[in-house]
């Protein structure tokens, strides 16, 4: 029998419409899964592409049915069963045989398992998959670390299954071990703040203007047909549209306001804390999922306080107009952070990361897909080691245009009381950031008061002491 191109573990919802994708792009798949009667399921509801799928029972009629070196994806829960899967696998395996992690693992871990099968013979790529179920089936984006030589065992079969953009694939070699990984845990980062920011524009028109789910859903609509087109603005419209079969009301309005999460967003905050950097609209993005969840104690606070009255905006239109200009703003500089993080982790890592070819293969498959993302691609192409996206000359004149209306609107809901954490700490990035005196002059004398830290004077002179010595004394 033909052997496989390339084999899959795990047939859960990611691996099995990943598997599919795989099949019906040309190419034969060997596949697996722990429990066996989900591959029994997942074969025999396959169709036309059953002739593209071997279904294996056995991990040893598995690895035997694909061509070496074999290329092995396991996308299974992240974390310890990976591990486990891993040391299940390895003693069917040969020298050159690859596994590909393909769920969202900690880049960390990915470090790990790469550096503990360095003289097994074997290797490991960790690769990050985004587009969700559909993605998976019909086109993802997918973020790949190892060694390139492993790269190129599976660059034709990723390629093949690839989301493509004017028929650019969105898939690329991005480093070595866990680059990929990091990378696609930034990409969360930024959905994680790209949402947030998203829904406090949501809550101005609901809260602020009086605004309906559908007539909110309006607005995003035409949003979505400028330059805020993008994957989120245009699946919020919809979402904002539909109904609820069952109480006949908006959908939107009985789905309880409490956000899940599963880690990457908070996995990008700790990192770019570790390198270094700041992410605050990340940071704050993942502060206010956590608020939303603790929704007793903010039900219980609203009886306490409650709530500030929102004034109308006179003019509504222009008002909108504002509205559409902050959300752009307040966008760039959340990528501008999540792209700062990845430039200090490539450092540390010396994974040399190409930021242009990562907003490349964001352009489309990927949660976050968007215009905005080409408009990211053409920045970083002409000036790829730039450190901070807003100075570009593109995305400066873009923040020069919009940071007023940002200002307003940051402005409008702190009068109104309505929450806009992500939005407001990527107005005071901006402000921080533009701002040649600071401010942490008086911080660092603050320092050298109490801990004789010592600080850097602006006439050159370094390491130097101020005269509170007395004070200190005194104060002891
Ligand atoms: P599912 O819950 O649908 O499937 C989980 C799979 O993992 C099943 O095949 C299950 O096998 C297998 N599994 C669980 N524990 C073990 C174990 N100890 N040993 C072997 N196999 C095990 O998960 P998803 O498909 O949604 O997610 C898979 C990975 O992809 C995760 O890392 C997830 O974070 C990531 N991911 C998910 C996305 C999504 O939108 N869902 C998007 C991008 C990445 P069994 O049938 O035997 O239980």
């Amino acid at each position: 029998m033909e052997q496989a191109e390339i084999g899959l573990i795990g047939l859960g919802v990611m691996g099995a419409n990943l598997s599919l994708n795989i099949a019906e792009k040309g190419n034969k798949i060997a596949v697996f899964n722990r429990t066996p009667e989900v591959t029994k399921k997942f074969y025999a509801d396959a169709g036309e592409l059953q002739g593209q799928i071997i279904p294996c029972e056995t991990l040893e009629q598995f690895v035997a049915s694909i061509r070496p070196p074999r290329p092995i994806i396991i996308m299974i829960k992240a974390g310890d069963p990976v591990d486990q899967q891993m040391e299940l696998l390895k003693p069917y395996l040969s020298n050159g045989d690859i596994m590909i992690d393909a769920g969202n693992a900690n880049f960390r871990d990915t470090m790990r398992r790469f550096d503990n099968l360095k003289d097994s013979g074997l290797t490991f790529i960790g690769m990050g998959v985004s587009g969700g179920e559909e993605g998976a089936r019909h086109g993802p984006s997918i973020m790949v670390g190892g060694t390139e030589e492993s790269w190129k065992r599976v660059e034709k079969v990723l390629t093949s299954i690839s989301a493509k953009f004017h028929g650019e694939p969105c898939v690329a070699w991005l480093g070595e071990n866990g680059a990929g990984h990091f990378v696609k845990t930034i990409h969360n980062g930024i959905e994680y703040a790209d949402m947030q920011m998203i829904a406090e524009i949501y809550g101005i028109l609901r809260d602020g203007l009086g605004m309906s789910a559908s007539e909110i859903g309006e607005v995003f609509g035409r949003w979505n047909a400028g330059r805020l087109n993008s994957y989120l603005i245009e699946i919020s419209e919809k979402v904002l549209k539909a109904t609820d079969p069952i109480s006949g009301k908006p959908m939107v309005d009985v789905i309880v306001d409490a956000a899940g999460q599963k880690g990457t967003g908070k996995w990008s905050v700790i990192e770019a804390q570790n390198m270094g950097v700041a992410a605050t609209a990340i940071e704050a993005a993942v502060a206010g999922r956590v608020l939303s969840s603790q929704r007793t104690e903010r039900l219980a606070a609203e009886k306490l306080f409650g709530l500030p009255k929102a004034s109308k905006p006179q003019d509504g239109m222009a008002f909108l107009a504002d509205l559409e200009n902050a959300l752009l703003a307040a966008k760039i500089g959340a990528y501008a952070q999540g792209f700062a993080v990845m430039a200090a982790a490539s450092k540390e890592f010396n994974w040399n990361l190409p930021m242009p070819i990562i907003a490349k293969i964001w352009r489309d498959g990927c949660i976050i897909r968007s215009q905005f993302l080409d408009e990211i691609t053409s920045a970083f192409t002409k000036d790829p080691d730039v450190p901070n996206l807003i100075v570009t000359p593109a995305f400066a004149d873009m923040v020069k245009e919009t940071d007023g209306a940002l200002r307003r609107i940051v402005s409008y809901a702190t009068m109104s009381g309505l929450p806009v954490p992500a939005l407001a700490s990527a107005l005071s990035y901006f402000d921080a950031y533009r701002r040649g005196r600071g401010t942490a002059n008086l911080i660092q004398a603050q320092r050298d008061f109490f801990g004789a830290h010592g600080f850097d004077r602006l006439d050159g002179v370094d390491k130097h002491h101020g005269p509170w010595g007395s004070g200190l004394a005194t104060l002891a």
